[in-house]
């Protein structure tokens, strides 16, 4: 993990109340992994630093990408930032998403801004060894049209992309975990069974981990919890996780370190 205060390369709105930015910082773009976030501090009125995932990690031009959407003061703070401009960023943090073993399907379910993150993981997917051995399909859901994002990006990797939007204004109308449903095979005997990673609002995650148990097949989730240090001191993005013997004491774990990643089966959700 390294401190930087990285300069902005590129700052544009990608949709409504969606922007990208582009920070300079080799040291962090050198390590970072799929799932993992950096910790900003945008800048007057917000004092706390805020996470934001990582839409990319380019360690040869030595950038980070990232998307946020405007929902309050410190979001609203970075929309003032312009190319030039230097961000204070703590990074890279969190525990990535595991890689499936050799030749699995992968299906990546993303809701609003819990898409940036399947991004990078697909980009990096895409390219483990042997080439062209993985099959990489996105599942993007979003409230209405104008809040899909990074749907282009996927099929510029050459990504299958299905859309389920709440109001049917683009795609599948309605989750986009009953558009999931019906990809997935109903037995593990019917071919090879995909492995899922997840990442978007709690109760959509929480129906796709459900599916994803019945259907018994893996799946990861990238929890998006408010966080206050996001270095495992404050406690304050705890979760709980499933008690180890089964029926013994709660136990909880940090979602800015031992996750933002886990295995959606640890979660006891609520
Ligand atoms: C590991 C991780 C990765 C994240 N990645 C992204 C990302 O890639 N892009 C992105 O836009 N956002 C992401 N978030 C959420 C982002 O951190 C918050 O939206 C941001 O901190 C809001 O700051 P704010 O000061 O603008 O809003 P605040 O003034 O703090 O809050 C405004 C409103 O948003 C709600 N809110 C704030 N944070 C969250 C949250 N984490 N979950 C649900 N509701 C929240 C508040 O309850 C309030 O209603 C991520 C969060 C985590 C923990």
């Amino acid at each position: 993990m390294a401190q930087a205060k990285a300069p902005v390369l590129v700052h544009r709105r990608i949709a409504r109340d969606h922007c990208l930015m582009r920070l300079k910082s080799a040291r962090i773009a050198s390590c970072a992994l799929p799932g993992q976030f950096i910790h900003l501090l945008c800048g007057e009125p917000t004092l706390l630093r805020r996470p934001f995932s990582l839409l990319d990690a380019d360690p040869r031009a030595g950038t980070l990408d990232f998307i946020y959407k405007v929902v309050g003061s410190g979001t609203r703070a970075l929309t003032h930032l312009s190319p030039g401009d230097r961000v204070d960023l703590l990074g890279p943090l969190g525990t990535p998403f595991k890689m499936p073993p050799d030749a699995e399907t992968a299906y990546l379910i993303g809701g609003g801004v819990g898409i940036p993150p399947l991004y990078l993981l697909a980009k990096r997917l895409l390219d483990l060894p042997p080439a062209g051995s993985r099959r990489v399909v996105a599942f993007l859901g979003a409230r209405t049209k104008d809040w899909v994002i990074c749907a282009d990006g996927f099929r510029r990797l050459g990504i299958p992309v299905h859309v389920a939007t709440d109001d049917g204004t683009s795609g599948h109308r309605g989750s986009v975990v009953d558009l999931l449903r019906r990809f997935l095979p109903t037995t593990r005997n019917r071919g090879p069974a995909p492995v899922l990673y997840i990442c978007g609002p709690t109760p959509m995650m929480a129906a796709a981990a459900a599916l994803a148990d019945r259907r018994d097949l893996p799946a990861q989730v990238s929890l998006e919890e408010r966080m206050g240090c996001a270095m495992g001191c404050c406690m304050g993005c705890v979760v709980e996780v499933a008690a180890e013997p089964a029926g013994s004491h709660a136990r909880f774990q940090r979602v800015c370190t031992e996750g933002p990643v886990f295995q959606a089966d640890e979660i006891v959700w609520r």
